[in-house]
């Protein structure tokens, strides 16, 4: 992934096991996908391989809101591609879920951080722009200048963000090729009318990207629900041949929490039996039922009528099955409508069809 990427110096999980091994947590999930289609020679196989996973990931920082040290990511990665056209395809296809999940206010933000020689070229750029100002940088970005000055772009903090105001945008020094991509991916979002924004200060937290980077955004929130890109050296860098890549990971924690579905209250059915004989064979009769949809609430103390039902209506029951020796003889359970006081009789074989009827639809 970088070694000096934030993640791997100041977020990965790393400790020694019972047998003094030492053990890191997957931070993330692109790297070992790599390795998994080198291992298994996935580019012997197909031109193309297009694969997804799905998990938990652990990163070590400081829990907060939208941040936290296990979360789920889904992902998907593209192998093989060299065209813009694969870029556009996981964008569109992370558009299309979020139109599925009916969210309409989302942006990609964009940008390009160039092949190896632009990479190059803007790193040199920016280290002549910001080295007269270091001492206006954090002093995380005072080691980032040397090591890795691209990351300074998103860095969050004040001064930082002060001073690369007016920093020179990286499409300035693109090649002819990487302007080629990206344009033709702009191209491709505009057709599919995909919502994007060029940010020239986008470079993600991920050593290993290459052109195309863009997160994606919800509703103003700070946070990105999922983010991605190119990573054309990757597979070679961990010993496989030269292979285009690209990829996208989607926060799974986030993106439910902008999106909670209405949650539909359940339909609870509270049940009494009055005496011993009612109560074996109606328990069973309500075991044999339980998969309506609707929760059978049994309680099995002995108490008169009167008692249950003071508290049902304590606990806001609004349906309530009342099995004693009368309903044994009879083969039914007794209904009572809490709300508006009807009863009626249910026969055992109509039971399961008669509850699934009171589901909240
Ligand atoms: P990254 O692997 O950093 O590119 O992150 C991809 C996506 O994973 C982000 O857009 C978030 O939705 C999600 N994500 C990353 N880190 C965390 C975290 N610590 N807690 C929750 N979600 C995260």
């Amino acid at each position: 992934m970088g070694s000096f990427t934030d993640i791997v110096q100041k977020e990965m999980y790393v400790f020694n096991d019972r047998a003094d091994r030492v053990l890191a947590l997957r931070p993330e999930a692109t790297a070992g996908v790599v390795r998994a289609y080198l291992e298994h020679q996935l580019y012997t196989k197909k031109k193309i391989s297009r694969l997804y996973y799905s998990g938990p990931m652990f990163r070590y920082d400081r829990p907060q809101k939208g941040r936290y040290r296990q979360f789920y990511q889904v992902g998907a990665e593209i192998f093989g591609g060299e065209s813009p056209y694969f870029d556009a395809e996981l964008m569109i296809v992370l558009a299309r879920i979020l139109q599925h999940l009916n969210v309409k206010n989302y942006i990609f933000e964009i940008n390009s951080v160039g092949c190896d020689r632009c990479k190059a070229d803007y790193s040199k750029k920016l280290q002549q722009f910001l080295n007269p100002q270091k001492q206006n940088l954090c002093q995380d970005c005072q080691i980032r200048l040397q090591n890795n000055v691209l990351r300074v772009l998103d860095c969050k903090v004040v001064s930082c963000r002060q001073v690369l105001k007016d920093i020179p945008a990286i499409r300035e020094v693109l090649c002819g090729d990487c302007k080629k991509h990206q344009e033709t991916l702009y191209q491709a979002l505009e057709v599919s009318e995909v919502q994007f924004a060029e940010s020239k200060y986008l470079v993600r937290g991920l050593d290993y990207y290459t052109m195309t980077v863009f997160e994606l955004k919800i509703n103003d929130e700070e946070n990105a629900v999922a983010g991605g890109g190119r990573y054309n050296n990757l597979v070679s860098e961990l010993g496989g041949p030269v292979t285009p890549a690209a990829g996208f990971a989607i926060g799974m924690d986030r993106l439910c929490n902008l999106v909670i579905p209405e949650v539909k209250k359940s339909t609870d059915v509270f049940v009494f039996f009055l005496g011993q004989r009612a109560m074996s064979d109606g328990v069973k009769i309500i075991n044999e039922t339980r998969s309506t949809g609707v929760r059978l609430i049994a309680d099995y103390s002995e108490r008169s009528l009167k008692n249950h039902l003071k508290i049902a209506d304590r606990e806001k029951a609004e349906h309530v099955l009342i099995f004693g020796e009368d309903e044994l003889s009879h083969q039914v359970f007794l209904y009572k409508n809490m709300k508006d006081g009807s009863q009626k009789q249910i026969k055992f074989e109509q039971l399961s069809n008669f509850l699934k009827g009171l589901k909240n639809d």
